[in-house]
């Protein structure tokens, strides 16, 4: 992998992440931003991430902190960013315009066995590569927060998309030690963000019909449900529960489907629910004006919970 190289085109949060995950691995990684102040930024930040990772034990891969930061080197232009790159890490703001418009100048001067992925969290793949002449070499990538903690990623092809697109990219994912999976075709929400909303969308219920507080809301999540899903998914929980999935649908499906049926439509966030939530969490999270503070709680327990994971 050391003279293979990987462009990340936009710096900011997701696009450092993907820098590092790609370095850790011994790929040359050229990234570049419409902000060339904010390169040097980015740089500067993934320096000091570097530093805390390997204080805590948690710097991936065989190189040294050093040598992954020598493998990251900035470009001043998309051309210079994407020149000689097997693969492409698009991370610009989430807007259709923004992605089309750096996709579009990429996809002149780009080879025709090249993959272009994009970090987009929502925005389907056919949307942002239809008029592109190498549409079929696109897929989105799209990473959870923060990557390093948190290593899944969803592939989602376009229908047009190469056959060796996804599995290729699959493999990279893999080689940089993040949890890839496959969406057979695109979806709006793709999957996380389709469960993540179910998840709000009860919880929104819930305490809109007064049935329990916002703290408690979170406390069967942070202190039931999550503490097992921290280590497998809601199928296996079910599979472990009974003597497997046809027991499971045995002793419960009925009264699944009954309490499913009584969930009807979606409440749309905001009005007073929203208000007495937001009041709820300034008093047992913490006020809007530090939630920079407690995202660095969030992130060392984070930490702690990867960290507990590889060891395991
Ligand atoms: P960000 O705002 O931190 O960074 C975006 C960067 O892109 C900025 O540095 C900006 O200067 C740069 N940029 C803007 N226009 C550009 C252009 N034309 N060419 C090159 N660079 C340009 O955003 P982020 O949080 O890193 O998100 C990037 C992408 O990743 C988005 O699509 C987002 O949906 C996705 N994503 C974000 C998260 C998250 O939690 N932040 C999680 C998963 C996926």
């Amino acid at each position: 992998t050391s003279d293979m190289k990987v462009g990340i085109i936009g710096s900011g949060l997701i696009g450092q992440s993907w820098a590092m995950l790609f370095a850790s691995a011994g790929y040359q990684v050229g990234i570049y931003d419409v902000e060339i102040e904010q390169v040097k930024k980015a740089l500067q930040n993934i320096e000091q991430q570097l530093l805390d990772l390997e204080e805590q034990g948690l710097l991936r891969g065989n190189l040294n902190k050093q040598e992954q930061r020598e493998r990251i080197a900035a470009a001043s232009t998309i051309g210079d960013c994407v020149k000689g790159a097997f693969y492409i890490q698009e991370c610009v703001p989430e807007r259709l315009d923004i992605k089309k418009g750096v996709w579009g100048e990429v996809d002149k001067i780009v080879n025709v066995d090249v993959i272009m992925a994009s970090s987009s969290s929502s925005l389907l793949p056919s949307k942002i590569s239809d008029n592109l002449k190498h549409r079929n070499r696109f897929v989105v990538s799209h990473p959870t927060n923060p990557p390093f903690y948190a290593p899944l990623v969803e592939i989602i092809p376009a229908p047009w998309t190469d056959d060796d697109v996804v599995p290729t990219t699959k493999s990279l994912l893999e080689r940089i030690g993040q949890v890839p999976v496959v969406l057979k075709k695109e979806i709006d929400g793709f999957v996380l963000n389709r469960i993540q909303y179910s998840i709000i969308g009860e919880a929104w219920r819930l305490i809109n019909d007064d049935i329990i507080s916002a703290e408690d809301l979170d406390k069967v999540m942070s202190t039931g449900l999550g503490v097992r899903y921290a280590f497998m998914g809601p199928l296996e929980t079910a599979y472990l529960n009974a003597d497997g999935m046809k027991s499971y649908i045995e002793r419960y499906a009925e009264m699944i489907y009954r309490i499913q049926t009584s969930f009807g439509q979606p409440l749309p966030m905001g009005g007073k629910t929203g208000d007495k939530i937001q009041k709820e969490l300034e008093s047992y999270v913490c006020p809007v004006e530090r939630v920079t503070e407690r995202r660095q709680w969030r992130d060392k327990r984070l930490a702690a919970l990867a960290k507990l994971k590889k060891e395991m």
